[in-house]
């Protein structure tokens, strides 16, 4: 059988070497790293976490991450094993030794008898079965191969990622859908936007806290010059009190039909982030504000003061591409279909996702290689939800990269009227779990554990 050659040994790339090899296959992995380094990493180990030593929450019956885990660990996965291996206590979160947890998957994939590695840059695409898992900080040489496969427009080096809000965490008694000028075709184009008033006194407050507002920096050699295009809204704002009002905030073409007499003097603007309309991102909010500012100083926005947010707005250096348009729904290259991408390039974020994303190119790649039907990925797991919104589901022309959330999940029926959250939660879980272990091939959950 042919080999399969993975580009990149980090968190995608080590656990696709890992599924493809317990499946029989011969894998190579190309990592260049100790030879050629990157700004963020460190050492020479497989799968070394860059930054903090946490693979987030481990909840598999409440958190969109933790069914992930959960999902890993069913399918055999190395990046989670190692990590339950290193564990260090850290509340219902997984975090880890990260030197420890480096090591550990190095030594279970170096030590697999199917696995070898070529410690080398690669910097052209390869002809045979490959899949690419170069990561966030892509060398440059393979950037550019891949923007000549792939279109320039369609590569990307700084994420400039607006925050995402559930809808249904939206008061729609104070907010309102309309499109500027109901601009549109269609019913549906004219009501595409979400728009949330402010009035002066709202406007003013809302600029004083952006502001006084705790920011992250940049690291040394992050920004590389491609910042100018996505200023953060903190920095528009220290330009001037109305720069915003003259740019993503501006008031003009839209009427409040809760008070139609009533002038809004800014006005915030979401737009519809997937095809399930479940998500909504906030156009233009950009932004390098911490975690707990972005949620202060967001809710303070009309009509999102229960807002819960899918995710938070950043700005980092990200080599990743506009998946949409450029993968199949088995992550291979519509151009070039010898070639799969995984892993944070596609437009996933995080050590969880990243490797989630590994884990089901390795195994849909040896499937391929072996001449393997495998059926398609169940949409209502963490993995299938996620691999259909960056091959599909996704906004393709404000493609950003994302996190794994039940807002990407199909809605659940929820019996008998309306239910609480952590109920709904328990129901998107239940049902993954059993779609997960049917498309592994496991036995089905029984009743009594699956209620438990
Ligand atoms: P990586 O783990 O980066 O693996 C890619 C590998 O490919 C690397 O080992 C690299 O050396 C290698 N490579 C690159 N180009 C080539 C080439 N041409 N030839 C051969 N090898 C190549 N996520 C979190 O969940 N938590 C965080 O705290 C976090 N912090 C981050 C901080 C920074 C500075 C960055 C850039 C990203 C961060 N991320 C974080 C996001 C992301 O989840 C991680 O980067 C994750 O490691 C991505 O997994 P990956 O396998 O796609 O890429």
């Amino acid at each position: 059988t042919q080999t399969l050659h993975i580009i990149g040994g980090g968190m995608a790339g080590s656990e696709a070497a890992w599924q493809a090899a317990n499946m029989g296959i011969t894998v190579v992995i190309h990592e260049m790293r100790p030879k050629v380094e990157t700004f963020a990493h460190q050492t020479g180990d497989l799968a070394e976490m860059v930054c903090s030593n946490s693979f987030r929450s481990d909840d598999d019956e409440g958190n969109a991450v933790g069914l992930l885990h959960w999902e890993m660990r069913a399918a055999g996965g190395v990046i989670i094993a190692a990590a339950d291996a290193n564990a260090l206590p850290a509340g219902s979160a997984l975090a880890v030794d990260r030197e420890a947890f480096a090591k550990t998957v190095t030594e279970r994939v170096t030590a697999h008898p199917n696995i070898s590695v070529s410690y080398e840059e690669v910097t052209s695409l390869p002809e045979g079965p490959c899949i690419i898992a170069t990561g966030p900080l892509t060398s440059s040489a393979l950037a550019d191969a891949i923007a000549a496969e792939a279109g320039q427009e369609s590569l990307a080096f700084f994420d400039a990622i607006a925050p995402i809000v559930h809808f249904d965490s939206i008061d729609m008694s104070r907010a309102w859908m309309q499109s500027r000028y109901d601009k549109g075709e269609t019913e549906e184009e004219r009501t595409a936007y979400l728009n949330c008033p402010m009035d002066k006194e709202q406007y003013e407050a809302f600029i004083d806290a952006l502001l006084s507002a705790d920011v992250t920096t940049f690291k040394p050699g992050e920004t590389a010059g491609y910042f100018d295009g996505c200023l953060p809204i903190e920095v528009m704002a220290e330009r001037g009190r109305e720069t915003l009002r003259f740019g993503p905030m501006k008031p003009v073409g839209l009427t409040n039909p809760h008070q139609p007499d009533v002038k809004p003097h800014a006005v915030v603007q979401l737009r519809r982030d997937n095809a399930l309309g479940t998500l909504y991102n906030i156009v233009g909010f950009q932004t390098k504000m911490k975690y707990g500012a972005q949620t202060t100083v967001f809710k303070t926005i009309p009509g999102l003061e229960n807002a819960r947010f899918a995710r938070l707005g950043g700005i980092h250096r990200n080599t990743f591409i506009n998946s949409p348009t450029l993968l199949d729904e088995q992550m291979r290259l519509k151009s070039k279909p010898n070639i799969r991408m995984a892993g944070q390039i596609t437009g996933v974020e995080g050590y969880v996702e990243s490797a989630a994303m590994g884990l089901l190119a390795g195994r849909l790649a040896a499937a391929e290689i072996l001449g393997q039907d495998l059926p398609p990925v169940p949409v209502d797991t963490a993995m299938g939800a996620l691999v259909s919104h960056i091959t599909g589901g996704a906004e393709a022309k404000t493609f950003q990269p994302m996190n794994v959330n039940f807002g990407l999940f199909r809605p659940v029926e929820a019996k008998g009227g309306r239910r609480g959250r952590k109920d709904r939660y328990k129901m998107y879980t239940d049902r993954a779990k059993a779609a997960w272990s049917e498309w592994l091939g496991l036995p089905a959950l029984d009743e009594s554990s699956a209620a438990e």
